[in-house]
């Protein structure tokens, strides 16, 4: 703990941290040790993890980044965190993120900008550039993310560290803040896949508090990690043949793709027609989604209150008005527009039937082949404002990290060498549904 504490006050330029617990994290480090002299501990004993700021923590603040959940206390627990703190990890504080999740680059931030620490003139990717960074930089062992459509494996990516998300629903979202509900995830980043699958297989399992978690068995996915089989690997020909693919991202993909090969795995191209729809059918249905989750911040129930209100309809409009940033605002027109009555058929249940077919496809790819592997984004890290004005060339930044978001299956992204400005690169890696063990063994393999 200490070791970290200081790593934080050392590189707090790097704004990983919006709030640290300094005195809590040493105090629990004391009674975890006492646990380990008594052989008592439990399995994460002293992990030091930092959580994103949209995971709620009994007691402590939580803002999701935004101006509107200022002074907001938590009075519950996400699940995930509290079988963290059950088995003894030690929390060691809140991460910066992009506002509610939303973006790409952590520019979106009422905290600022967090830094990239492979380039400060980078952007660490979003929306959990925060708990990427704090990994990337030693500033705690573990960190937790959200991934919705990409926000753990981008960030990984960008910083050159793993990010696992898991299957939909493997993971309860209780105390998670809501984004858009039926695609949100809560995923690992760290160094290692072994660290990574055992703070999995603890987050991991049924929650009475959130009726959409599985009630499928968690495997014990840190002890699975020997990769032995011959593998079934696709990789799909719109992603490696894409224009916007940074040429040497193209190049790593297909040297692994090739190794593999000459390692006797099985590895064929295959066509994905639909990549093309992927991304509007994600941005139709996660504003559908934000726009009906943030109805709630209203002035009324949590943090922020405008001042300048006379009445109760100005009391809304002017909170929501000035607690909202510009990135969510948009999210929540379009979202309204997109549920409206008039185009609803239109566009939001068009979405929902596209967003089937891209799942269907998807599970039946995953049903030939173990795995799809794909570069984790376009590009490596982009330099701060390159995007920030265009939110169209934004949203592609995450041509790659959708799909497995509208499927709901398990992705990873691991490092996977750097480009000739010395940014990381990162594979993603897919499977099917609660294939967790396999795609952490196959990770492990590769890494
Ligand atoms: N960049 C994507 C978005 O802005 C992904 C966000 C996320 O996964 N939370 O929606």
């Amino acid at each position: 703990v200490t070791y970290y504490l200081q790593n934080i006050t050392t590189k707090a330029h790097l704004n990983a941290f919006v709030e640290v617990y300094t005195q809590s994290a040493l105090d629990q480090a004391d009674l975890i040790d006492e646990k380990i002299v008594k052989g008592k501990a439990g399995k994460l004993a002293g992990m030091v993890i930092g959580i994103k700021d949209l995971l709620c923590y009994a007691g402590h603040e939580a803002n999701a980044s935004s101006h509107i959940l200022k002074g907001f206390e938590s009075q519950i627990t996400t699940t995930a965190v509290q079988r963290l703190i059950d088995e003894d990890a030690i929390i060691i504080g809140r991460l910066n993120c992009d506002e509610f999740g939303m973006g790409s680059s952590n520019e979106n931030s009422t905290n600022g900008k967090v830094l990239n620490a492979a380039d400060e003139s980078r952007v660490p990717g979003g929306s959990s550039g925060g708990s990427a960074v704090a990994v990337q930089a030693n500033l705690c062992t573990v960190s937790l993310g959200t991934d919705t459509g990409g926000s753990v494996r981008q960030p990984a990516a960008f910083t050159g560290v793993i990010g696992m998300k898991p299957t939909y629903s493997r993971v309860s979202r209780w105390g998670l803040i809501a984004y858009a509900s039926s695609f949100d995830t809560i995923g690992v980043f760290s160094k290692t896949i072994k660290d990574n699958a055992l703070v999995m297989e603890i987050m991991a399992g049924h929650d009475d508090f959130d009726s959409t978690s599985s009630r499928k068995p968690v495997f014990h996915y840190s002890e699975l990690l020997h990769f032995e089989k011959k593998a079934r690997v696709a990789f799909l020909k719109e992603t490696i043949e894409s224009p916007a693919l940074q040429p040497e991202i193209k190049e790593r993909t297909l040297s692994i793709l090739k190794k593999l090969a000459s390692e006797g795995h099985e590895v064929e191209e295959v066509e994905f027609p639909l990549l093309k729809y992927v991304l509007p059918t994600y941005y139709i249905l996660t504003t559908a989604e934000a726009s009906s989750n943030l109805s709630r911040f209203d002035g009324v129930r949590y943090g922020y209150r405008s001042p300048n209100a006379h009445n109760l309809e100005s009391m809304y409009k002017l909170t929501r008005s000035e607690g909202f940033g510009e990135e969510v605002k948009r999210r929540i027109m379009l979202g309204t527009f997109v549920l409206s009555a008039s185009y609803y058929d239109a566009y939001f249940t068009k979405a929902q039937k596209v967003r089937r077919m891209i799942k269907d496809y998807t599970e039946d790819l995953l049903n030939e082949f173990d795995y799809i592997i794909m570069p984790t984004t376009p590009s490596t890290a982009f330099k701060f404002g390159e995007h920030s004005g265009d939110p169209v060339a934004m949203y592609l930044e995450d041509l790659f990290t959708v799909q497995a978001s509208v499927s709901g299956v398990p992705a990873i992204s691991i490092p996977n060498g750097k480009d000739k400005s010395g940014m990381p690169i990162g594979l993603q890696i897919i499977s099917n549904s609660f294939k967790e063990a396999e795609l952490y063994a196959f990770s492990n393999y590769l890494t």
